[in-house]
């Protein structure tokens, strides 16, 4: 593994406990494909290195939000196809077609621009028809379902491959996701009367282990391989941590009585302190909202609470409770000990929020 020691802030990201959590799912849905979702980083773990590890792991496709990130995975050396879950815009839509990669299709404007892209290059464009089924982001309504197979079968440049839809509140609201799931399989039944439709897809890490939804063979899995589950469920307990944010102590000192600590003084300490400064902040995208919400680290084998608020590129701790803290020593700031449910409860924010934030400056090292 690539040597931190001269690193002040890190995440090392562990590509094995994501393929084990793709595993788990493969196992319990042994009828259904896998779209791996890779958008944003791969939710933080770093978009290249995640794809270059999962490019063999048996996944049809990868998912991500814009065509940038698909050049991104393309210029890798990847194999595996990625599919632009986004809208796209006109001028973005040749380099999809060219590269045969795989889009959403939202409207027949778009099928009429794709099939001319098609026929110009030559190449069948891939797209799988957006339904939104309660969404309300993008894609064809239901009541526009009645006749559309039949208008998109016109489209000689045209491969529409697949259906899908997106639910919105599957780990909250279950009457609702249902009505969802119905409404998907009314859309399958009514467009496969004239179209093949070999991929339909629906559901995503907060269905997968608790719904049924007979009529799809593809699931799309984010968090789930990211190793948090939205819903509970039997299979949670298996699921692996695949990211770990470290930080090392730069400093140690010792604060006399009513001493402010940190921004606006909104922590002033009763008694002398041993305070840690630790090389991490906001601008590695641990995030201002933990400050002064009971946030810790796991140093040394213990727990330290962080005094006062977050700053752009430090914090600082209590150790007073700790015999023998140095410089340099590692400090855990999420990961098996700081799950980020601790940190997504703290920050009154979701997990991926809490992911995707980790910035540019962190480096990711990828466990061998
Ligand atoms: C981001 C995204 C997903 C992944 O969701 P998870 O809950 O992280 O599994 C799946 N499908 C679509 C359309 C998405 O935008």
């Amino acid at each position: 593994m690539q040597d931190t020691s001269h690193f002040r802030a890190w995440a090392e990201v562990d590509t094995d406990a994501m393929i084990h959590n793709l595993n788990i799912v493969r196992r319990v849905m042994p009828n259904h494909s896998r779209m791996a979702i890779v958008k944003a980083e791969a939710y933080g773990h770093g978009l290249e290195g995640v794809v270059k590890a999962l490019d063999n792991e048996d996944i049809r496709f990868f998912g991500v939000a814009t065509v940038s990130e698909a050049t991104r995975i393309q210029a890798a050396g990847c194999h595996t196809c990625p599919f632009i879950l986004g809208p796209c815009f006109p001028a973005e839509r040749e380099v999809i077609v060219q590269n045969g990669w795989r889009a959403a299709l939202c409207g027949l404007e778009e099928a009429l621009h794709y099939n001319s892209l098609g026929k110009l290059y030559n190449k069948k464009v891939n797209l799988h028809i957006n339904v939104d089924t309660g969404m309300g982001r993008a894609g064809f309504l239901p009541h526009d379902m009645p006749g559309l197979g039949d208008k998109l079968r016109q489209f000689e440049w045209l491969n529409i491959e697949g259906v899908y839809s997106h639910l919105s509140a599957a780990s909250q609201d279950i009457s609702f996701t249902h009505k969802q799931i119905r409404a998907y399989e009314a859309a399958v039944r009514e467009l496969t009367i004239s179209l093949d439709l070999p991929y339909r897809h629906l559901c995503s890490s907060a269905a997968v282990f608790n719904y049924k939804a007979p009529g799809t063979n593809m699931v799309r899995l984010g968090r789930i391989m990211y190793g948090y589950s939205p819903m509970p469920s039997p299979y949670n307990k298996e699921l692996r941590n695949t990211l770990t944010l470290y930080s090392r102590v730069t400093l140690l000192r010792e604060l006399p009585d009513n001493h402010g600590v940190s921004y606006d003084h909104t922590y002033i300490t009763h008694g002398p302190t041993k305070v840690a400064t630790i090389g991490i902040g906001f601008g590695d995208g641990y995030l201002h909202y933990l400050s002064n919400t009971g946030a810790r680290v796991y140093l040394n084998g213990e727990y330290c609470p962080i005094l006062g608020r977050i700053t752009m590129d430090q914090i600082m701790v209590d150790v007073s409770h700790m015999e023998g803290v140095q410089p340099g020593d590692v400090a855990e700031i999420m990961g098996p000990h700081v799950p980020w449910s601790e940190l997504t409860d703290r920050a009154k924010t979701i997990p991926s929020n809490i992911i995707t934030s980790i910035s540019s400056r962190v480096p990711r090292v990828y466990k061998p």
